[in-house]
């Protein structure tokens, strides 16, 4: 496996360091409101990464990917809806997995939430152990990271040390690109404010220690394996939460530091001024399904802007149903045996999709590896140069390269809960037979607009009625 490391700025080869398995790290959701597609395409990049190192490379996973239940914005938002920051945030974690679940985001081993009383007093155990090396003063009751102490501060961001300003303090969880400042550790408490005392004083977490204490907590020896988060991220995010934990640990934290790039609608960047920010219960309202995002979240590549628009949203619809469609096809065949070149070109499509997926994660390149082969087999079925047996062996390769993808096994699932209940479609699709057979063309077009109204499709076919979710 190849893979892009924002440290080196390189593509280098990737194995993990502790026997088979995989220490990754991804920032989560800050949980004060429903996640955004842009958000979602962050994520479910990183479960392609998880799934292509589980699947393709066969490693077993060790992975973290946190809630912050504590920033400026999650105690903003609780005190605006009149709620504990604990109650507040817990329904928007509850939004978040059942958005993570519609669009087949695996759960990861490890879901940790800031204000768990074992990450905070892991949090405590980082300041004593940053102020023992000498990285942290006091000012007004709050702890700051002091950047001139490590000489390695900026590293990952390429910072220019020129424009370090010493003693400037922030006191914010997200400031100026390029403008590295002592940020805050622990702020110190507020009236109203959340807090807690874990050997810092009374106050509360800021947002980088947070995930410095819990991958540090959950992961075990530094360095691990990968962190991963969006682009934005870098600075300060990653290279503040690299100062704490190399800082309190002097080992390097991580080895592979992996960033998705921006998710962008209609070439503009998502705010709620523009209206643009669109949540995935926005999607579905109009008429698409989490399978047909999850599809274009995945299909161009992770380190490029990607351009959300509604005409993609369709091309992605399309492309998913022709492989679901294929799939359906290849039960049709029903000729005996097998044609070598089937064979030849399962295999060639298995090695093109790996070859693609361990190159950095081309998922672009992977998706044309499934697309030649669709083409290739219909051609053969066209031209009845194919078995039965050769049939269920494509049928299968599908399902294994989409154990990475996720979206055909995303769609089923979608189809076993339709919208009207299966024995229900499948009596009206009787009743529809029955009325085309005594020629009542009415009632049976009237069955079909009706089950479309709500939700459902009928296609009719050589091997009879089929159905499918719109
Ligand atoms: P947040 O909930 O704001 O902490 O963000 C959660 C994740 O989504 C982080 O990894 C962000 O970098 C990422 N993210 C935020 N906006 C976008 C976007 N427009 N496109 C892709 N990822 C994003
Ligand atoms: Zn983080």
């Amino acid at each position: 496996m190849r893979l892009y490391n924002t440290l080196t700025r390189q593509e280098e080869p990737f194995a993990p360091t502790a026997a088979n398995t995989v220490r990754m790290y991804a920032c989560g959701p800050t949980v004060y409101a429903r996640a955004h597609i842009g958000n979602f395409r962050t994520f479910t990049c990183v479960d392609v990464l998880r799934r292509t190192l589980k699947y393709v490379c066969g490693h077993d996973m060790r992975m973290a990917v946190n809630y912050t239940d504590v920033d400026d914005k999650t105690i903003n938002g609780a005190i605006k809806a009149q709620e504990s920051l604990r109650a507040y945030t817990d329904r928007w974690i509850a939004a978040f997995r059942t958005d993570s679940d519609a669009l087949g985001i695996e759960l990861p081993e490890e879901t940790p939430r800031a204000t768990d009383e074992a990450n905070l007093q892991a949090m405590g155990q980082l300041i004593a152990d940053l102020a023992r090396n000498g990285h942290t003063y006091e000012r007004d009751g709050s702890i700051y990271f002091k950047i001139s102490s490590l000489p390695e501060y900026g590293r990952l961001a390429r910072l220019d040390h020129s424009g370090m300003r010493d003693g400037a303090r922030v006191d914010v969880d997200e400031y100026t690109k390029d403008d590295p400042r002592d940020f805050v550790l622990w702020k110190a408490s507020k009236p109203g404010e959340p807090t807690w005392d874990v050997g810092a004083g009374p106050g509360r977490p800021g947002w980088h220690l947070e995930c410095s204490a819990m991958a540090l907590r959950l992961l075990g020896e530094p360095p691990i394996d990968i962190h991963a988060g969006g682009i934005d991220l870098i600075f300060p995010h990653h290279e503040n939460e690299i100062a704490q934990s190399e800082g309190a640990t002097n080992k390097p934290f991580a080895r592979f530091w992996v960033h998705i790039d921006h998710l962008f609608v209609e070439n503009e960047k998502m705010s709620k001024s523009l209206g643009n920010v669109y949540t995935l219960e926005e999607i579905v309202a109009r008429g698409y399904r989490p399978s047909a995002l999850r599809y274009l979240l995945l299909s161009s590549h992770y380190r490029k802007q990607m351009n959300f628009t509604w005409a993609g949203m369709d091309q992605a619809e399309e492309s998913l149903r022709r492989i679901v469609d294929f799939l359906a096809r290849l039960e049709t065949v029903t000729v005996e045996g097998s044609v070598p070149a089937i064979v030849e070109l399962v295999d060639g499509a298995r090695t093109a999709f790996r070859a693609a997926m361990e190159s950095d994660l081309n998922t672009a390149a992977a998706l044309a590896a499934i697309f030649d082969l669709v083409r290739d087999v219909n051609a053969a079925i066209d031209a009845r140069a194919i078995g039965k047996a050769d049939a269920a062996q494509v049928a299968a390769l599908i399902d294994e390269l989409d154990r990475v993808l996720g979206v055909v096994s995303l769609r089923r699932a979608e189809d076993a809960t339709p919208p009207v209940p299966v024995a229900e479609i499948e009596q009206l699709i009787e009743d529809r037979k029955a009325a085309r057979a005594r020629r009542d063309f009415a009632a049976a077009d009237r069955i079909r607009t009706e089950l479309a109204d709500r939700g459902v499709l009928l296609e009719d076919g050589p091997s009879g009625t089929r159905w499918k979710k719109k």
